[in-house]
């Protein structure tokens, strides 16, 4: 839909005149060619995932016209950064990089700052430079999904060569999943620990490269081979941060390991979480379970149908347990609480040692029940999982966003130790404040490899403030709760991105203090995405911006 503006366009960021503006933006075509800058001043078209908005957040939380854009501008190369990041010191005009813009659940494409000018890097500077068929990697800009680099593999030959680690949507970008951490699902989930070299574009406008690539001759030949290079490694305060712009970067890629093979238990009581963690636990670490683990809620298994709430529940409040469990009853997988996702790798005799440990462990829990996936029609979810840990991107998560009409989500994401006490005490958590707002509880366990995610979804009408109010009260409750048993977000949305850094506040806050020394430092006008990650520059900083 296109939604209508309902403030004054273009929108312009605090500190500076429209006429001034305006008159910047115009210099910044000179240097960047008309095409390349765009005033947002046109209706909000939110798009779906593949289609979606670089000027706003699809599945905003607020009001669409709160955290949006004031202009969009495409860079074609690093030099052009330069350009961007000198101009905005110039003016003092804040500038939001992003790759794709696909992070939705987190702030899809969105500035923090309302009327920022959004460096939509991907569009242009989308090529893949390299891939290496030996050393199992490559080299990629900001505009490489991972689809387009699973296509590149596919157009060269190399798909059975070599396989992308893909998140559970794979058209975002590789760079901009990588520096928000995000994870995947083969044995190289991890992204950050998979990606190997940086070259960013600093606040200021100097490039630096790190790791080999800062070999005076460019370290073409070791870029990606190894991560570190010599002295400090600083790749990592380029992640969740706002220290620089990343224009490109080195990734690992995983060689097919001869065979891969998925398979799906199911639990029947919600108690058994806890013993199923400890079972867990210890074959993850020891890599006999070799992806990141999903253990998922029987609620989310039958909302990734894609069929809407009203299908099986007319009630108000949340749908009941009995309502629940019987349509999942009429699913191939049944109507147990829990579904184990997993993926076993390697040819057949080795696979068939480690499913033997597997099942002789999981059988453990009474009641416990393997799913035959020859009995599973195609567009069963286990598919998509099934794709997703074999490196082969997919977008069939996003069903579960059709429970609510208009719907959209966003996540509440806590790390914990793989145990069974911290597994019951974070679900119990979850549940208890979902019920107090009214919101049906989508629970999903990653087990990473010594931790775990919790990714709680929270699906709402995107067009009803009170819902939106609801989610939001819901979530900033989760994250305080959690804080307070000492379970901190690995990743958050935008909007809440000041409360969650504030939850890492050991000793005074001395991590957020440092944080905004190096901002500082590195960006002395404060202009490159204030408050991403909570940190502020000084020219922002306590004046009411944080929320
Ligand atoms: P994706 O395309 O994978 O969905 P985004 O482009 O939305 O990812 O990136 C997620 C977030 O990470 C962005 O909102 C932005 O703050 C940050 N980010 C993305 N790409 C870069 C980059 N190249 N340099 C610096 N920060 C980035």
């Amino acid at each position: 839909p296109l939604n209508p503006r309902t403030r004054e366009v273009p929108v312009v960021p605090q500190g500076i005149s429209r006429d001034d503006f305006l008159k910047a933006l115009e210099e910044l075509k000179a240097e960047l060619g008309e095409g390349n800058v765009e005033v947002n001043d046109k209706p909000l078209k939110d798009g779906w995932y593949m289609e979606h908005p670089n000027t706003h957040d699809m599945m905003t939380i607020l009001d669409e016209e709160e955290c949006v854009a004031g202009a969009v501008v495409y860079p074609g190369s690093t030099e052009e950064v330069v350009k961007i990041v000198k101009w905005a010191n110039k003016w003092l005009i804040p500038v939001f990089p992003i790759s794709m813009g696909r992070n939705l659940g987190y702030g899809g494409a969105a500035p923090r700052v309302r009327g920022s000018v959004t460096i939509d890097l991907g569009r242009r500077m989308n090529k893949i430079l390299d891939i290496s068929p030996q050393d199992y990697t490559c080299l990629v800009e900001p505009g490489v999904s991972f689809y387009g680099l699973y296509e590149e593999l596919g157009r060269r030959g190399l798909r059975d060569h070599m396989w992308v680690d893909t998140p559970d949507l794979g058209g975002g970008s590789i760079i901009g999943n990588t520096v928000d951490r995000g994870v995947g699902y083969t044995p190289y989930g991890d992204h950050w620990a998979c990606h190997s070299g940086l070259e960013v574009v600093l606040p200021t406008g100097e490039v630096i490269r790190t790791g080999m690539g800062a070999l005076t001759q460019g370290g073409e030949n070791t870029w990606g081979v190894f991560p570190y290079g010599f002295g400090p490694f600083s790749d990592g305060i380029f992640s969740q941060s706002n220290f620089g712009i990343v224009t490109k970067m080195g990734m690992t890629l995983m060689p097919n390991p001869g065979g891969h093979e998925s398979f799906m238990y199911t639990f029947p009581n919600e108690e058994d979480l806890g013993p199923l963690m400890e079972i867990i636990r210890p074959l993850r670490i020891s890599t006999i379970l070799e992806n990141v683990a999903q253990l998922r809620h029987v609620t989310q298994t039958v909302a990734a149908s894609g069929l809407p709430k009203s299908k099986f529940y007319s009630g108000t409040g949340t749908i009941p347990s009995e309502t629940i469990h019987r349509a999942a009853a009429q699913t191939p997988a049944g109507d147990h609480t829990w579904a184990y996702y997993g993926m076993c790798y390697g040819p057949s005799h080795i696979r068939a040692y480690k499913l033997a440990i597997i099942d002789a462990e999981f059988r453990k829990i009474p009641g416990c029940r393997k799913i035959d996936p020859f009995t599973l029609p195609e567009d069963e979810y286990f598919w998509s999982r099934d794709r997703i840990a074999s490196g082969t991107p997919d977008i069939h998560e996003l069903r579960w966003v059709n429970w609510a009409p208009n719907g959209a989500h966003i996540a509440f994401s806590p790390v914990s130790p793989i145990r069974g006490p911290d597994a019951t005490k974070l679900f119990q958590l979850g549940k208890r404040i979902h019920e107090q707002y009214g919101i049906d509880f989508m629970p999903a366990f990653c087990v990473g490899l010594r931790e775990m995610h919790l990714i709680v979804e929270i699906v709402f009408d995107r067009d009803d403030s009170e819902e939106k109010k609801r989610a939001l009260g819901c979530l900033r409750d989760m994250v305080d709760e959690a804080a307070k048993e000492g379970y901190g977000e690995y990743r958050t949305h935008l909007v809440l991105m000041d409360q969650v850094a504030g939850t890492y506040a050991w000793n005074d806050g001395a991590l957020g203090k440092f944080n905004e020394k190096l901002k500082d430092a590195l960006d002395p006008n404060g202009i490159l995405a204030p408050g991403r990650c909570g940190i502020w520059g000084k020219r922002y900083r306590g004046r009411g911006w944080e929320m």
